[in-house]
């Protein structure tokens, strides 16, 4: 990097902090509509079970354009439900990304079935289709890709390759509602945009409400299928699998448990908050885009110390922007990973690391036999990434801050 004088001295190394208070990578956006419509549950006869729940999915399903919905009490929840309704089991093997949080692979776990992990592709943090192909055993039963960052999976791909193996795929969109994609070239028939959410090319999708997500309800979750019987047996397994009015001349009070079921239910007041919330997701997408391209545009002359987040070609990709996170040139950097990390933090700049490849936690390791080495494009993603904080209540100033932040660290630490 080219300098007019010496680089500015990093708070780390005694200096001035860009900021004086800590910027979290992500938050909620709360807003006094929010607030009242919660309030007004609170108020109202149910406050559970009651009819905000059924209206949120509802609005969820018609948003995305899938025909059924199923709200639950986290994302969590959602895939372990929806792995359950696959009828994953033990003996079954089911592939998904290595870098990912622990829940995208603990779901096929709680089920007795294996998770399989196959290498991402380094350009854009998403599973590889060619490495999906390569971890295919008799055994496979499914396919969770993951939506990283909020960037759509070539969703095409993986449903040819389940067509090819018969297998089911569960889409992970934990980071990913309110991102399109288009199902073909060109102008004409079978072009148009689709919404993750859609189940467009997918037997599930699931979705998270924590508050560092599109949109919160404090926790929550949600599965959109297309397949009436899956959400059948989805709403049976959310409540104990207990199935209501399943002999009708038995009584009004008679209910029956079909299956080993859950209490994984979203209460009316957290549906409540979601109905409110959805009524501005587009809103905080567009926010999100905004400070991505402003990250971009700030930050691109960067390039040989930083790699920026893939941009996927507007004309058919609309991106979340749950995460922005940078790749670091360590071979020209004078300190490693953590040092820009902690001297970020030092900045008050409350930078994260998304993530920790699953197959390197010590459970994964101890129970698999994973070591390092086995994913390495994983791995090598996971060793160089940071992800810069972006939610949309930040102001014009808060994205300075991260871009002063950013470059007065890297001057200061370039070779
Ligand atoms: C957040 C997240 C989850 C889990 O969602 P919770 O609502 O926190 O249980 C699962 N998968 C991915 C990719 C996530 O980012």
């Amino acid at each position: 990097m080219r300098h007019s004088s010496r680089p500015e001295l990093p708070a780390i190394e005694g200096g001035r902090p860009v900021r004086r208070a800590l910027l979290p990578y992500g938050q909620q956006s709360i807003s006094n509509t929010d607030i009242r419509a919660v309030t007004r549950i609170l108020r109202a006869e149910r406050i559970t079970q009651g009819p905000q729940v059924g209206e949120f999915e509802e609005q969820v399903a018609s948003y995305c354009g899938a025909r059924y919905a199923v709200a639950v009490s986290s994302g969590t929840a959602a895939l372990h439900l929806a792995c359950l309704a696959a009828g994953i089991h033990a003996g079954n093997e089911v592939i998904t990304s290595p870098l990912s949080f622990v829940a995208s692979a603990n779901c096929v776990l709680y089920c007795g079935g294996r998770p399989v992990f196959a290498d991402i592709e380094e350009s854009t943090g998403l599973l590889d289709v060619k490495e999906v192909e390569r971890r295919v055993t008799p055994r496979t039963v499914g396919i969770i890709p993951v939506h990283y960052a909020g960037l759509p999976c070539p969703m095409k791909e993986f449903a040819a390759n389940a067509r090819r193996h018969k297998l089911l795929i569960i889409e992970d969109a934990a980071q990913a509602l309110g991102a399109a994609y288009r199902t073909g070239s060109g102008g004409g028939a079978g072009s148009g945009w689709v919404k993750v959410g859609g189940c467009s090319h997918s037997d599930m999708t699931i979705l998270s409400f924590h508050p560092v997500k599109s949109i919160t309800t404090g926790e929550g979750g949600m599965i959109l299928t297309n397949h009436a019987e899956l959400a059948d047996r989805l709403r049976r397994l959310r409540t104990h699998g207990i199935a209501r009015n399943s002999q009708p001349r038995k009584g009004s009070w008679y209910f029956e448990m079909l299956d080993l079921g859950f209490n994984y239910r979203l209460t009316d007041v957290q549906s409540a908050l979601g109905l409110s919330q959805l009524r501005r997701l587009d809103r905080f997408i567009e926010r999100r885009r905004e400070i991505a391209t402003r990250y971009h545009r700030a930050l691109y002359d960067l390039h040989d110390w930083m790699t920026l987040p893939f941009w996927p070609p507007t004309q058919s990709i609309k991106h979340a922007w749950h995460l922005f996170p940078v790749r670091l040139n360590l071979e020209k950097l004078r300190v490693g990973r953590a040092k820009i990390f902690d001297a970020l933090v030092a900045e008050n700049i409350g930078v994260n690391v998304h993530h920790i490849p699953i197959h390197l936690h010590p459970y994964y390791r101890r129970t698999f036999g994973y070591r390092e080495g086995d994913y390495p494009v994983a791995e090598r993603f996971y060793q160089r990434v940071l992800t810069l904080p972006l939610f949309p209540r930040m102001r014009q100033t808060d994205v300075d801050d991260v871009v002063g932040a950013v470059r007065k660290v890297i001057a200061y630490y370039a070779v």
